[in-house]
């Protein structure tokens, strides 16, 4: 095993993500130690129980004291709240991270409490589940997957590449994007289809009639992953769609046109037109096989429940 990369890691939020973290710098031994903090008793007693931090603290402060990277694995409303509890104790030369899913909001939360010498460099791992909670993690959860870092305009590269450095060994692949980009692509390719999982399945659910027998009974493929997806933690959808709400109202609008010429082409019977984009969607999906993002074989619901997916 290699010279840890950190001597110590703290993770504030032990969660999906930050439990995951956890198990995957363990596996690798890319930290020293690795101490925790959570805010509820009970999910600090099951991180303790669970051994995938080294220590757990009570507080978010005791947690960051003489921490050589800190990551916020906390939903991103309270973020900024976190990052200023945290503040007086941050140690000079530190790096501050996090893993939330929107970015620009999180950074004007976030880097107004980070102290002159302490190194901000925000992150977003593109991995997850709908489960939450600390027993959902997963050391194998970023393995292949995509980690984008949002760094701030001036930063220095070592603390940088230290934290690509890091992800890497989490089993991650890595790209760097500014904040406003990554929450326009994120919004295309996970706020959105979220958005529109939530409704589909608030269609069935009005549908009384069938929701109680046929809708369960002979649910297919199509609403089953709807309702995967639509099971996702209410919190932290709630605040990606607080924080990200330019760029996901921006594509909701371009969904909307789609849909309205989709319904016209069913409505007057152009098949060509269906079968046109049904030809074109394919063709994306084939991308995203070849990219090595997902696999081609069939789901019929068979995979087991902690299943990494994209995301988020
Ligand atoms: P999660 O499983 O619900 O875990 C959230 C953790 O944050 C819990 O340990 C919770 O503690 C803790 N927490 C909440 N408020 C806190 C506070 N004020 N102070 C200290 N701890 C607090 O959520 P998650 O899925 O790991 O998501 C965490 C972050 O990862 C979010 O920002 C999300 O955007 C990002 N993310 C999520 C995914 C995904 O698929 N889930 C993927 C990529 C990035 P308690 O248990 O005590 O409440």
């Amino acid at each position: 095993m290699n010279a840890p990369l950190f001597e110590r890691v703290a993770l504030i939020g032990l969660g999906l993500i930050g439990s995951s973290i956890a198990w995957a710098a363990k596996r690798r031994g890319l930290a020293g130690e690795i101490v925790g903090h959570a805010r509820s008793a009970e999910t600090r007693a099951k991180a303790a129980e669970l051994g995938f931090c080294d220590r757990v603290c009570e507080t978010a402060a005791e947690a960051a004291t003489g921490a050589d990277l800190v990551i916020l694995c906390v939903p991103i409303g309270v973020c900024g709240a976190v990052a200023a509890e945290i503040s007086a104790v941050l140690k000079p030369g530190a790096i501050v991270s996090d893993v939330g899913s929107v970015k620009a909001s999180l950074i004007a939360d976030v880097a107004p409490h980070i102290p002159e010498g302490v190194h901000f460099v925000p992150a977003h791992p593109i991995a997850g589940t709908e489960h939450s909670g600390p027993e959902s993690g997963f050391a194998e959860l970023f393995d292949d997957r995509w980690c984008i870092l949002t760094p701030l305009a001036g930063a220095s590269a070592g603390p940088v590449d230290r934290l690509q450095a890091f992800w890497e060994g989490l089993g991650a692949k890595i790209d760097r994007m500014d904040p406003e980009h990554h929450d326009l692509v994120l919004a295309v390719t996970s706020h959105v289809p979220h958005v529109i999982a939530y409704t589909m399945v608030g269609v069935a659910d009005h549908l009384r009639r069938v929701t109680d027998s046929e809708v369960i009974k002979f649910s297919a493929a199509g609403f089953r992953d709807f309702t995967r997806i639509a099971a996702s933690d209410p919190t932290m959808w709630r605040d990606v769609f607080l924080n990200n709400r330019e760029a996901t109202l921006d594509i909701l609008g371009r969904f909307t046109e789609e849909l309205f010429m989709l319904q016209r082409a069913i409505r007057m019977g152009d098949g060509d037109y269906l079968q046109d984009y049904f030809t074109h969607t394919r063709e994306i999906r084939r991308g995203i096989i070849e990219a090595g993002q997902d696999t081609p074989a069939p789901d019929f619901g068979r995979r087991g429940p902690a299943r990494p997916d994209r995301e988020e």
